[in-house]
């Protein structure tokens, strides 16, 4: 059996693994990624809608998000990222951050209605962003990448031990300074599974939900949609989302957009059936909000992925009450390739010790009060 040894391992090959990583790149520091599938990003991270959005009720979540498009390298912000503004109704000003946001009234079927414009929010190109972080971050010739590698098991052989030991793929034993789980939807599941923490706090911090995407045509190339007395400004910004009736799109391409009925469904990612009554759902919500418009509007095919959320619908952000050589990293819900920049960022300035800022209101110890059963 082979044996190595690393600083920080980190479960997880989505865009807060990845994104770890590339921070940590010049830290000097022997990492270990690992991914369980066969490709890094093929989950939540690279099959999401891509929208870089400001507007949280949480103020830090608001900072993590204009952060990271302030602190992208110009390489990222001229090739993965368009600056194109959003419109969000069914929300105030938060009570943070106030000069990002804007009031503004928008016509629909003939009501005023009242919305929130960000004008530096954007859309993102997830995947190939993705990539240009993790090959960025494969230039650190102190990384290892392990694709297609599961874990067996974890542990931590004495209580005075300082790393804890791991098998992969039933076969590789390594050992680890720190552990970071990155794992999505998987983030309870890959540590049930592999370690005694379970049994001890008979606790799950997240739960899995599927939401489905959809392109959809004939929404014109107009700033405006009129439509006998419609005026609904679609395409005015780069994506537009009704929180009234939940619902979103954002542009995609050629007069297509993505759409998404912002359904909350609960899921196993390892034992889900796809809802082949999404695009229906989708197309009855459309037609009854907007009869006339949704006449031209055709949608085409759809996916679907996993969002990840903690029952407060906030993020896991820091180390294990039980266990300290475990960092958690995690249930960045929809919201995670805004956030993700600047939070793994945070990360690892705390994991290398160049901070100590912990952001105790995403510590998981606030989890094992209020649990998910
Ligand atoms: C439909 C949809 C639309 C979204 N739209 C937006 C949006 O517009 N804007 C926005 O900011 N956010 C959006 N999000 C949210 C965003 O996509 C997620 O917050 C983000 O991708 C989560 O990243 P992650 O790295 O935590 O998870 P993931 O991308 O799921 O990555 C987790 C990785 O861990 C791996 N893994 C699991 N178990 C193990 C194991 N035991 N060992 C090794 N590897 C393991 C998985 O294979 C996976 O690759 C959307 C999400 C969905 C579902």
């Amino acid at each position: 059996m082979k044996e190595s040894s690393f600083d920080i391992t980190i479960l997880g090959g989505g865009i807060l693994g990845v994104s770890l990583a590339y921070h940590l790149r010049k830290s000097n520091l022997r990492i270990l990624l690992i991914e369980k599938d066969q490709n890094l990003g093929l989950h939540a991270s690279g099959k999401n809608a891509g929208m870089i959005r400001q507007l949280y009720r949480s103020e830090q979540l608001t900072e993590w998000a204009k952060n990271s498009i302030n602190y992208w390298p110009k390489e990222i912000k001229s090739n993965f990222f368009t600056q194109g503004s959003s419109l969000i109704i069914g929300r105030n000003i938060p009570n943070h951050n106030q000069e990002l946001f804007k009031e503004t009234n928008i016509k629909i079927s003939g009501r005023s209605i009242k919305a929130l414009y960000t004008k530096t929010d954007g859309l993102l190109d997830s995947s190939p962003y993705l990539n240009y972080l993790a090959t960025e971050a494969k230039k650190n010739k102190q990384l290892e990448i392990m694709t297609n590698t599961s874990v067996s098991s974890i542990s931590r052989p004495s209580l005075t031990t300082k790393e804890l030991e791991m098998t992969i793929n039933g076969q590789y034993k390594i050992t680890t300074s720190l552990l970071v789980n990155c794992t999505g939807a998987w983030l309870d599941k890959t540590l049930e599974q592999t370690t005694d923490i379970y049994k001890i706090r008979k606790i799950r911090f997240s739960k899995a939900y599927a939401r489905y995407l959809f392109r959809s045509k004939g929404w014109g190339n107009s700033n405006s949609i009129n439509s006998n007395s419609e005026e609904i400004r679609f395409n005015d910004t780069s994506f537009y989302w009704d929180e009234e009736n939940n619902w979103y799109c954002r542009d995609w391409g050629e007069g297509e957009k993505l759409i998404s009925k912002c359904e909350e469904l609960e899921a196993d990612p390892d034992d889900y059936i796809p809802n082949l009554n999404a695009q229906l759902r989708l197309s009855e919500t459309f037609c009854k909000l907007y009869p006339e418009f949704s006449k031209n509007i055709t949608l085409e095919n759809g996916w679907h992925c996993f969002r990840t959320y903690t029952k407060d619908k906030l993020p896991i952000f820091g180390f294990d009450k039980d266990e300290p050589r475990l960092f958690w990293l995690g249930c960045f819900g929809g919201f995670g390739m805004s956030t993700s920049y600047s939070a793994t960022y945070d990360a690892a300035q705390l994991l290398t010790k160049k901070s100590n800022n912990k952001f105790s209101e995403f510590s998981p110890d606030r989890l094992i009060q209020k649990s998910i059963s």
